[in-house]
C-alpha cells in the first residue's frame, strides 16, 4: 500500500508513543462515546496519565517542556488515529494564560496540578449570544466588590466546563462608555468551576452536530476572590489574544491528522471497493478529487509547520497561525467531503466513522475563530486594507 500518512519526519518518537496510546482506543470506542453523547473519559485520563496534555508546561512546573511543534504533533496523532483532540485540546492551551501573565504564586497553585493532571483547565469562556465575534463589546460584567469581583451575564459555547476544574473567564471590568478603546477594561479570571456551580454559575448543556462538550453559562451574582484575577485589570483581551497563534497552530494540526485520516480512508475503500467490476478507485472521477485533497493537505501542513516554526523561534505569527488554521481546516473540510461521496451510501453508516469525523471536522471552519474573520485579519493586518468591521 502506498503511502499518504504524514512522511516519516524527526517527531517519530512522539508520533509513535502517541500512535501507541490512541490504538488502546478504537473506532468502536469513539462510535461508542458519539452514540451516548458522552466524553471520551477513559481516552482523556490515559493521554494525561502519559504526560501528553503538559506538553506545553515547562518542566519547571512539572510538565514536558515541548515546543509546539511537537505539541502539535501530539494533537495531529489523536485526530489521525480517528480520534477527537477537541474534547481535550483546551487542556493544553488554555494553561498558557496563568503561564504568561499569572504571578508567580498562581503559576506555582495552578500548573503543576494541571501538569499532573490533578486539575483539569479545559475551558475558557469568551463568546456570548449577543455580540458573537465581536469579542470587545461582551457584556458580562465582573464589579469589584472589597476583595471580591462579583460577575453577571452570559456566555455561549463554553467547551469541556463539566470537565474542567478551572476556567479562564473574559469580562469586562470597566464599561465600554469609560475606556478609549473598546479592547480596554476587560479582565482574565480564573473561575473554580466546582464553586461557582455552588454559588452563582449555571450550565446549560448545548446539543450541537460534533458531539462536542458545549454549554450555555449563566452569571448570577458570581462571587470570584481577587487574587483569581490573572495579571493587570483591564488588561485581559491582549491576554488571550496571546495565547490565540497557539489555540490556532494546534488546531491546524487536528484538521491536518484529520484530512490524512479522510484521504487514507478513502484510498483503502477506492481500492477495494468494486462496482462494474473493477476498483472504483480506477475512475478519475474518484482519483482526481483525492489527489487534490493530498495536495492541499500536503501544502496546508507546511504552513502548520511554518506557523509553529515561527511561534518556537519567538517570531511574530498572527499571520501564520490564522492561514494554518484556514488551510488545514479547509483541506480537512473537503477531504471529509471527497471521502463521504468515495464512500457513496456507505460514508453515512456511523460504522465507517466517516460520518463522524466529518460532523467533528466541520467545526473549525467557525471555532475558535471563524473563516471570514481570518480573511477580515489578512486583508487588514496582511494586505493593508482598512478594517471592515
Ligand atoms: C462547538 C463549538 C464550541 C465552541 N467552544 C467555545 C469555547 O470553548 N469558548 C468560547 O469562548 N467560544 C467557543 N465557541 C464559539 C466560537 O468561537 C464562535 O462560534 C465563533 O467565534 C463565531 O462566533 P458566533 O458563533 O457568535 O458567530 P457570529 O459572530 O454571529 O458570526 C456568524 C457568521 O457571520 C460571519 N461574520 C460575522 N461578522 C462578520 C464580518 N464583520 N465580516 C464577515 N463575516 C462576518 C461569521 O464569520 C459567521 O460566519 C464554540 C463554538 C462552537 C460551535
Amino acid at each position: 500500500m502506498k503511502q499518504a500518512l504524514p512522511a516519516i519526519d524527526e517527531h517519530q518518537d512522539i508520533r509513535d508513543a502517541v500512535r501507541q496510546l490512541c490504538a488502546g482506543f478504537d473506532s468502536t470506542y469513539w462510535q461508542s462515546v458519539d452514540e451516548q453523547r458522552g466524553y471520551p473519559q477513559a481516552f482523556v485520563e490515559a493521554l494525561t496519565k502519559a504526560g501528553w496534555l503538559a506538553a506545553l508546561i515547562p518542566q519547571a512546573y512539572g510538565g514536558s517542556g515541548l515546543n509546539l511543534t511537537q505539541a502539535s504533533v501530539i494533537m495531529e496523532e489523536i485526530n489521525l488515529s480517528g480520534g477527537n483532540a477537541g474534547a481535550c485540546h483546551g487542556q493544553m492551551y488554555n494553561m498558557g494564560t496563568v503561564l504568561r501573565h499569572g504571578s508567580d504564586k498562581q503559576k506555582q497553585t495552578y500548573l503543576p496540578r494541571i501538569a499532573s493532571g490533578e486539575w483539569r483547565l479545559q475551558s475558557m469562556a469568551v463568546t456570548e449570544p449577543g455580540t458573537g465575534s465581536d469579542t470587545t463589546r461582551l457584556k458580562t460584567t465582573a464589579v469589584k466588590r472589597g476583595d471580591r469581583y462579583v460577575v453577571n451575564g452570559q456566555k455561549v459555547w463554553i467547551s469541556r466546563v463539566q470537565h474542567s476544574d478551572f476556567m479562564i473567564l473574559l469580562a469586562r471590568t470597566t464599561p465600554l462608555a469609560k475606556v478609549t478603546r473598546k479592547s480596554q477594561g476587560l479582565s482574565v479570571f480564573i473561575v473554580d468551576v466546582k464553586q461557582a456551580l455552588e454559588k452563582g454559575m449555571v450550565l446549560k448543556p448545548i446539543r450541537n452536530m460534533p458531539n462536542h462538550e458545549t454549554n450555555e453559562v449563566f452569571f448570577d451574582e458570581l462571587e470570584i476572590p481577587e487574587e483569581n484575577l490573572i495579571g493587570a485589570e483591564g488588561e485581559g483581551f491582549s491576554y488571550i489574544l496571546d495565547g490565540l497563534n497557539a489555540e490556532r497552530a494546534l488546531i491546524a494540526a487536528e484538521c491536518i491528522g484529520d484530512a490524512y485520516w479522510f484521504i487514507t480512508k478513502a484510498r483503502d475503500y477506492a481500492n477495494t471497493r468494486e462496482v462494474f467490476g473493477r476498483p472504483i478507485g480506477k475512475n478519475q472521477g474518484i482519483q482526481f478529487p483525492m489527489a487534490d485533497s493530498y495536495m492541499e493537505t500536503e501544502a496546508a501542513n507546511l504552513m502548520r509547520y511554518e506557523a509553529c516554526r515561527r511561534f518556537d523561534a519567538h517570531l511574530p505569527c498572527g499571520a501564520q497561525a490564522n492561514m494554518a488554521k484556514y488551510l488545514a481546516a479547509k483541506a480537512s473540510w473537503e477531504a471529509a467531503n471527497m471521502c463521504l461521496q468515495t464512500h457513496g451510501g456507505f460514508g453515512f453508516a456511523s460504522e465507517y466513522d466517516v460520518e463522524r469525523k466529518f460532523r467533528e471536522t466541520r467545526l473549525y471552519q467557525v471555532a475558535p475563530v471563524s473563516t471570514n474573520l481570518i480573511y477580515a485579519y489578512m486583508a487588514e493586518h496582511v494586505l493593508g486594507l482598512p478594517k471592515s468591521y
